[in-house]
């Protein structure tokens, strides 16, 4: 059976099954035992030759009485590639809630009850214990983490419970989703079929130097010293994230003084949409000249630092302090949570030097302006350079439009980059 999970089925537009769990039965009040399943069943399992004859549905909606106002029915619709939670009789912690997605729904011409084929989500432990899995060590995966596995099953619809949102995550994303404790989060597809079994290979989410370690674990049970600080370059070719241990080891800046700008000048150098370093920032990016030669290193220094209080009031005359602040920052990230989220200052950094480059560059206050134009026309209109919605979404989901006190900022920073000076292994920008 091929493993086409996420792919969007190309089903007849039915009508939507709504089926009542007053009318036809009381739902299971636990599923089958998933993979070793003994419980009895409600209803005989399709054969994959009858399923391809049932008829295909895109969602089903199952009424149920509403606990919270009495007489009224809740609506629950289930759809096609939807990500859902199944009726166990576990208890309900985020390690061992039965999580699977919905690639079909279909129904037997004799009946209205659908049946469900799923693709189970498996858990750090689930994965551990699998067969055809060796040396995989669980810890480096969160409890509230899954990987979408080539594992299917046709289920009754009376053992699903509800649909739950599982935010897909990419070591290489500029806009990682916001991830608590309390959210699902994915990265990987595990395929039992075909080699490589993970999609993509651990690795990526792995230091870009020390790869033999584990994968980032946002919400490790325990510390150790190479779980604290991560650092991420940004450029295209790049996009890696780095222990800072590692980074201290090999890729520290023996003298971060001998380069023609501060380590914060050549931070803004690195640019999230270019390999080369920003055209406004290069000239800082330079070595200084050799000592004694001749008397350049005094002038190209007061040439630099003339350049730089130019661009600065340009910058400080279009943007808020806090922005250059941001901008400033190394990219890091830290388990657990605390006042820096555990995917790291990423898409606050890098919205921060996105705005100070198109200052630079001539443009006005962009976002300031679209969200001008936002509030004086329909939300359906559209620009060249993103939807309404995009930009809305962007401005709402980033904490750099929320928090723009720079005190706080700075904060941040002493607190979570410290004085340190490290260069990206690949680029050698410094990050
Ligand atoms: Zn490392
Ligand atoms: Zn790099």
């Amino acid at each position: 059976m091929e493993f086409n999970v996420g792919i969007v089925r190309n089903l007849l537009a039915y009508k939507p099954l709504i089926i009542c769990q007053h009318c036809i039965l009381t739902p299971l009040s636990m599923a089958r035992k998933r993979r070793r399943s003994t419980a009895p069943k409600r209803f005989r399992i399709p054969t994959d030759a009858e399923w391809i004859q049932m008829r295909p549905f895109k969602q089903f909606v199952i009424l149920s009485p509403s606990k919270s106002t009495q007489g009224q029915m809740d609506r629950e619709i289930f759809k096609v590639n939807d990500d859902i939670r199944v009726r166990s009789t576990e208890t309900r912690t985020n390690v061992n809630q039965w999580l699977c997605r919905i690639a079909e729904i279909r129904c037997r011409e004799s009946d209205n009850n659908p049946w469900v084929k799923v693709y189970w989500y498996y858990s750090g432990y689930d994965i551990s214990t699998a067969n055809g899995v060796t040396g995989f060590k669980a810890s480096q995966i969160a409890d509230n983490e899954r990987m979408l596995s080539s594992h299917w099953e046709y289920l009754e619809w009376n053992c699903l419970d509800r649909v739950v949102d599982i935010y897909p995550w990419f070591s290489d994303q500029l806009d990682p989703p916001e991830i608590s404790e309390d959210t699902f989060f994915t990265r990987h597809v595990i395929n039992f079929e075909t080699k490589p079994l993970f999609n993509p290979p651990l690795r990526e989410h792995k230091c870009g130097i020390c790869s033999e370690s584990l994968m980032y674990n946002p919400f490790p049970a325990s510390f150790r010293a190479s779980d604290t600080y991560w650092h991420f370059c940004p450029r295209p070719q790049c996009r890696k994230w780095f222990h800072r241990s590692c980074l201290l080891h090999s890729f520290e800046e023996p003298d971060p003084d001998s380069y023609v700008g501060s380590h914060k000048l050549r931070i803004l150098a690195v640019d999230p949409d270019d390999q080369n370093p920003h055209p406004s920032f290069v000239q800082f990016t330079y070595p200084k000249p050799d000592r004694g030669k001749d008397s350049s290193e005094f002038n190209l220094s007061n040439m630099a630092n003339a350049k730089w209080e130019e661009m600065l009031s340009k910058i400080q005359s279009k943007l808020h302090p806090s922005i250059l602040t941001i901008a400033q920052q190394p990219i890091v990230r830290h388990p657990n949570t605390g006042n820096l989220s555990i995917v790291g200052n990423l898409k606050d950094v890098v919205l921060a030097r996105r705005l100070v480059y198109h200052v630079l560059e001539g443009s006005q206050n962009w976002i300031v302006n679209r969200a001008n134009e936002l509030l004086s026309k329909p939300e359906s209109a559209t620009t060249t350079h993103m939807t309404d919605s995009e930009v809305w979404d962007m401005l709402s989901h980033c904490r750099l439009l929320a928090s723009p006190y720079e005190p706080f900022w700075r904060r941040l920073e002493i607190q979570h980059s410290g004085t340190t000076h490290v260069m990206c292994n690949s680029c050698g920008g410094a990050i």
